[in-house]
């Protein structure tokens, strides 16, 4: 087993050179110089270059031909697996196009922010094309026979079909805008009002994050415009925002943040800078994120303790009782921005960029028609208008950097979270003291133990399957939401 022992040795030097490149991402993000981004696109640019140049290296090849999979352990088959995919998929594109890709959507990420403040879609519209032209092109290098759409999910959620996620979405719709309609019925509750300091926010937001388990001395939490995480094993760094009128974006962007984070710290040692070294799927990372978010930081006996903390960190800010706390946390309102949405309607939002997305990758939808087929999609769905571009079709910034096929993994976090929220309540009985007094290690402890330890070891829906005790479904979601917001509403 030399040529094992080889690649491994081989591939830890490649995942610790592609940790140095998230860093240089990192700190683009949160502390560089404006001035440095010129320089800084070289640097990336020759530290892709450095990683790309390993990914194509003969001797790869060589090793994956001289080693048996069949007589390695459960451990080094896993590592296996993900070596010889992503092998493949490297080889399967084409090096000039994967250049042009890289070009295009480096160009259009920029034209998309011009054409997003000067509120002009008609600016970004030409370079959507190259990219979608681009994408497309480079998912039928990827597809073979196959679906073209299928294989871009696959980069993000391994294993996972377009027919299987228009199914799931089908079966979650109709009873989703039934609760959305019920609840905008309802009366609402008062919305949050008052000023929130910045300065005690990121306090707060540290004790928070300290809460949840997340490890400050592999970590740390800095300000970034979109929040993110980054990294993996023993420096996993997350970001937050801050708004002095409404601190709830600052306490959950961080605990959101602080679900991925623990995800990546909490991965057995055994594999840091291996394959199985970093969250197996972008689905299974967001269900870690949104369980710590909604149905733990947003769930009544969290925000109890939550209200105690920020009267004690604000003063007075005019809601007189945990009660109207709880449902001021998950007021149900209107909006336009995804990012901002609630619970309900969270999904109807990924619902919409799922189908116009397959059908501009199918060919079906022209990028010249995107515009009013969101706005229409928009207006049946939410039942109002979209009132300007950045309201609509540019707000999010997935489609200029070419992100085609990645926006259903946000939904299938919510729904692998309440397959996992599920079965936490049967392991942790008494989960809601816990939460009431501020502890969130029974649910931390359970989900490290059954999801995030195992890192890459697991195809994704086997971790849910193992965790959960059931296949991945949205029942349970589904009732989850139906339940809370019933009784939150009085419906
Ligand atoms: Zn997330």
């Amino acid at each position: 087993m030399r040529a094992y022992e080889n690649l491994m040795r081989f591939q830890r030097d490649t995942e610790a050179l592609a940790q140095v490149a998230g860093r240089l991402g990192w700190d683009q993000e949160t502390t560089m110089p404006r001035g440095a981004a010129d320089q800084r696109s070289d640097e990336m640019a020759a530290m892709e270059g450095v990683l790309h140049a390993r990914r194509i290296d003969p001797r790869v090849g060589d090793w994956l031909d001289r080693i048996d999979d069949g007589a390695l352990d459960p451990v080094g088959q896993a590592q296996m697996r993900h070596i010889r995919k992503s092998y493949a998929r490297t080889m399967k594109v084409p090096a000039d196009l994967a250049a042009r890709i890289a070009k295009v959507t480096s160009k259009a990420q920029g034209q998309w922010a011009q054409a997003r403040a000067d509120e002009d879609v008609a600016a970004f519209l030409p370079v959507l094309e190259e990219v979608v032209t681009l994408k497309r092109e480079e998912g039928q290098a990827l597809a073979g026979q196959g679906d073209v759409y299928d294989a871009m999910v696959d980069d993000y959620e391994p294993e996972m079909t377009a027919a299987d996620l228009a199914a799931m979405f089908d079966s979650m719709r109709p009873r989703l805008v039934a609760l959305r309609a019920a609840v905008l019925a309802a009366e609402a509750p008062t919305p949050l009002s008052g000023h929130f300091p910045a300065g005690a926010q990121m306090d707060l937001a540290r004790k928070l994050a300290v809460t949840f388990g997340y490890d400050m001395a592999r970590g740390r939490i800095d300000k970034a415009v979109h929040p993110f995480s980054s990294g993996s094993g023993h420096d996993v760094r997350i970001t937050t925002r801050t708004n002095e009128l409404d601190p709830f974006n600052c306490f959950y962007s961080t605990i959101h943040e602080v679900g991925h984070g623990c995800y990546e710290q909490n991965i057995d040692d055994a594999y840091l800078l291996t394959p199985l070294g970093g969250g197996v799927s972008m689905g299974v990372h967001e269900s870690q994120s949104r369980i710590y978010e909604n149905q733990l930081g947003r769930s009544r006996a969290f925000t109890g303790w939550l209200y105690g903390q920020m009267r004690e960190a604000f003063g007075d800010f005019g809601i007189t009782d945990a009660e109207a706390f709880y449902r001021c946390v998950n007021r149900v309102h209107d909006g336009y921005i995804r990012t901002e949405a609630d619970e309900v309607q969270y999904n109807l939002h990924i619902m919409l960029r799922f189908d116009l997305e397959r059908a501009l990758m199918s060919g079906d939808l022209q990028v010249a028609d995107l515009e009013a087929a969101w706005n229409d999609r928009f207006a049946a769905d939410f039942g109002y208008a979209v009132d300007k571009p950045s309201d609509g079709c540019l707000q999010d910034v997935h489609w200029s950097v070419g992100l085609f096929g990645y926006f259903p993994t946000y939904s299938l976090g919510n729904v692998y979270a309440g397959c996992l929220h599920r079965a936490l309540r049967a392991a942790v009985p008494d989960l809601d003291d816990q939460l009431a007094r501020g502890e969130t290690g029974g649910a931390t402890a359970w989900l490290r133990d059954t999801v995030q330890r195992h890192g890459g070891l697991y195809r994704p829906a086997e971790v849910i399957e193992r965790a959960s005790g059931m296949a991945p479904g949205a029942e349970p979601l589904i009732a989850y939401l139906e339940a809370k917001f019933t009784e939150l509403y009085r419906l």
